[in-house]
């Protein structure tokens, strides 16, 4: 195992759906989980190609109710191709003795590799050696290349290569319930003797989707005649032919493949240009030669080199993790999809969890994007501006004003939060209030700011950036009520970042009052709506306030409310989660850990066990301390003080100390943000959190969900932990600060930003900053380090001694 490779040497059936999803390829446009190309759906593998951006809707009936979801469609496979010997049975790696296997994914230049020996019942044994990618920078086009040579026989192969759109959505056990059949077939075609196509159509969403494949046989350099038979029948395209082989000479198929829907801009038919595309492609070294060229350029801007001392406990390959969860990220969204009016998928293009939906994750992944690719940002903060209508719509509907957008967000930002879910654990159906989280709205808000701060991308303020964070500001200031007795505005009947927490025991309806988290985030999107109003160009202030039909008496009322909104305190000053929580009952978290082996799931649990979380002191994730991950102290301590509440240095890690002890982390992102609010007092704690947090996916630490899709927003999470957070990064007031505390096992950092126009490499030591900005045209910018601001200049390097701890 190198930095750069994901190394398995064992073929591990039980493993092979984590490992599919851990070795998808992608490009932004569309992603294919790491099946081999001869696997078919089931208990072992499960081929997945999703597109981003294309979503179906389909009814399920549950308990005599009509349920409609909302899936991230799993699109005809292009994967397929295998081969048999004589007539024999068709390759399949259950049947035949396995001699080797190894299978590598390399990050540096975004390719699977598999090698293969196996030896069939007759004795004969072949070597199989594919590698397959994603084209990075030719969005719509895949590439296999299957080599067989066979090593102690001569004969005949018959190779068949297809297309299949006879695949429905299935790749989450906990879904199987529900329709998954999202498309229905149009038509095949093979249009020339090398090329088979397939078109589909999604059932609901009417989005055409068509593959073209283009299938050619190569001996050494010599291309290899054969005679074609096609089969089809519906959603399914094949063609076959065989091949004289002969002992140790390899045969070289190369499938070249091409993925067009109807939601593609500079588009006729999607299957005219499918069939172009892979008629005009070259050959799979050629295609090779431009992808892993992007992918070159792409590791200049986003690569973090990390030299440990001593790797201590935790994952041994931190440096191998990192890349693997920027590698994951940059398949997912890149500038592929910027331009495609798609958001970031909580779970990736990997896997059908959580229907593919967007939630407020972007919150953990858009930081590291900022500061490298801030284009990247701004196509999902798009995406987010192109559905504000339908969140005006869900206000209105709510009783509000202002926008209110969906805690899961699809294809037209209606909410799409189930209204059932079951629990595996029981088998049963239960209610889900998770769409209770308004504040996935201040989540957008804070991005829109943060985006612009880094950047100083006015334009886009202008453009959409105000807009949003004036309406979601309208719609905390609709939604708090008045409380007279207590001269204070309070948020009710919402849920925090802790799902666990949905309702207050025995309660007929869902919701908690006053979640600190949801009430400070509004305080501090009103704030930003009041700056940004101070500050926007008077003739653009005056055009947005007539197209929001906004008046002073509102605004005066958003000042006020800004400055009165409830904080609910434990007695002794601890923040409350919310109004209640400090009545709830303790729970037993040592009797639970001794009795179940992963308490991660708690509410499944105690649900099971005909109990409720809801009775507890137990969360699922930070909540109240999500307010130290997004905040400095200085930031929380003004927005307290406007409030009229005073916090203290001890208020920190006092409340840290409170809930870090009733925690179960049961969301990839609890242990990020865990690790976050330590990394200042609890140095070698917050490198535990970091070391778990970066094993979430490559060790599967939920234990069964990374196959269903990757958890973006804790890769991002743990690619910023490093970026931003031990380097103490931040971009405020127009100047770069950097305030290092580099782990124990961290001895040095590199790692290069990108920031107002300008290349920056940092380089950090305990003991030192280096600071270069590259070449380029953009102005001066100014560095803060220890309170000092100073100059620099393209092409200018400087160095700084830190100030010893
Ligand atoms: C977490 C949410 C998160 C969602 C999608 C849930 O388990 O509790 O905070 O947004 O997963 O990643």
């Amino acid at each position: 195992m190198s930095d750069w490779s994901l190394v398995y040497e064992k073929f591990e059936p039980d493993q092979q759906g984590l490992r599919e999803a851990l070795c998808t390829l992608g490009n932004g446009y569309f992603a294919t989980r790491g099946a081999a190309a001869e696997a078919h759906a089931g208990p072992v593998h499960y081929p997945g190609t999703y597109v981003a951006g294309c979503y179906n809707r389909l009814e399920t009936e549950i308990r005599g109710r009509t349920v409609e979801n909302e899936d991230l469609v799993n699109c005809p496979n292009w994967l397929p191709l295998t081969f048999r010997i004589e007539d024999g049975p068709w390759f399949d790696l259950a049947s035949v003795a396995l001699l080797s296997y190894r299978q590598e994914l390399d990050l540096r230049r975004g390719l699977l590799y598999r090698s293969v020996r196996v030896e069939d019942e007759e004795g004969r044994i072949t070597k199989l050696s594919s590698r397959r990618f994603v084209h990075m920078v030719e969005p719509h086009l895949g590439a296999i290349e299957l080599m067989l040579t066979p090593e102690n026989w001569s004969g005949k192969l018959e190779i068949r290569s297809a297309i299949d759109g006879r695949v429905t959505n299935d790749g989450v056990e906990r879904y199987r319930d529900l329709n998954g059949q999202h498309l229905e077939p149009l038509g095949s075609s093979c249009p020339d003797d090398e090329t088979i196509c397939l078109k589909v159509q999604t059932s609901q969403s009417e989005i055409r989707i068509a593959e073209a494949a283009r299938t050619r046989v190569f001996s050494g350099d010599r291309a290899v005649g054969v005679e074609r038979r096609a089969t089809t029948e519906a959603g399914y395209v094949a063609q076959q032919f065989s091949v004289a082989v002969e002992k140790n000479s390899p045969l070289v198929i190369e499938k070249v493949a091409a993925l067009f829907t109807s939601r593609d801009p500079a588009i006729s038919e999607c299957g005219l240009e499918a069939r172009k595309a892979v008629a005009r492609a070259g050959r799979f070294d050629e295609l090779f030669g431009s992808h892993s060229c992007a992918w070159e350029h792409l590791w200049q801007r986003f690569d973090i080199a990390v030299d440990l001392e001593d790797e201590g406990p935790g994952p041994q390959n931190v440096a191998l993790i990192l890349r693997l969860h920027l590698f994951q990220m940059l398949q997912t969204v890149s500038l592929n999809s910027s331009d495609l009016d798609v958001g970031a998928p909580a779970r990736g293009l990997h896997g059908e969890a959580y229907r593919g939906h967007i939630f407020w994750d972007e919150l953990f992944l858009l930081p590291v994007l900022n500061l490298h690719m801030p284009q990247i940002t701004r196509g999902l903060l798009m995406y987010r501006y192109r559905r504000l209508d339908e969140a005006r719509a869900a206000a209105r509907a709510a009783g509000f004003t202002g926008a209110m957008f969906p805690w899961q967000s699809g294809s037209n930002g209606r909410e799409e939060s189930q209204i059932v879910h079951l629990n595996p654990r029981s088998g049963q159906w239960i209610p889900d209030n998770t769409r209770l989280q308004r504040h996935v709205g201040s989540a957008i808000a804070y991005n829109v700011w943060h985006y612009y701060q880094v950047t100083g991308d006015v334009e886009f303020l202008l453009l959409a950036g105000a807009e949003m964070i004036l309406e979601i500001a309208r719609f905390w200031a609709s939604i708090a009520s008045y409380n007279e007795e207590l001269d204070r505005y309070e948020i009710l009947g919402v849920m925090g970042p802790d799902e666990y927490h949905d309702a207050y025991p025995d309660a007929s309806r869902p919701g908690l009052d006053n979640n600190a988290y949801t009430n400070v985030m509004a305080v501090w999107v009103l704030c930003r709506a009041l700056d940004l109003l101070e500050t926007l160009p008077r003739d653009r202030r005056a055009a947005l306030c007539d197209r929001l039909d906004l008046h002073r008496d509102e605004i005066d009322s958003w000042d006020e409310i800004s400055r009165r909104m409830r904080i609910v305190f434990h007695d002794d000053g601890v923040i409350s989660q919310f109004e209640g929580y400090e009545n709830l009952q303790e729970l037993d978290w040592e009797a639970y850990r001794a009795k179940y082996d992963d308490i991660q799931r708690l509410d499944r649990i105690l649900d099971a066990e005909g109990d409720t979380v809801n009775r507890y002191k137990a969360s699922k994730q930070a909540d109240v301390l999500m307010l130290f991950y997004l905040f400095s102290a200085e930031e929380l301590g003004s927005l307290f003080e406007r409030l009229g509440y005073r916090i203290d240095s001890e208020t920190i890690p006092r409340n840290i100390d409170y809930y870090l002890r009733r925690t179960s982390h049961g969301s990839t992102l609890s242990r990020v943000v865990h690790s976050w609010v330590l990394a200042r007092s609890d140095r070698p704690g917050s490198w535990k959190l970091f070391s778990k947090a970066l094993e979430s996916d490559v060790a599967d630490v939920q234990g069964g969900t990374t196959q269903e899709g990757i958890h973006l927003g804790a890769m991002g999470g743990t690619v910023d932990l490093i970026q931003r957070c031990i380097t103490g990064l931040e971009t405020r007031g127009d100047v770069l600060w950097l305030n290092p505390h580099l782990p124990e096992p961290v001895s040095r950092l590199e790692l290069r930003i990108h920031y107002r126009g300008h290349s920056v490499e940092l380089e950090f030591t305990h003991e030192r900053v280096k600071v270069t900005s590259l070449p380029g045209y953009a102005e001066a910018i100014e560095i803060g380090i220890d309170g000092q601001t100073h100059e620099l200049e393209a092409c200018q390097s400087r160095r700084f001694r830190l100030p010893s701890r």
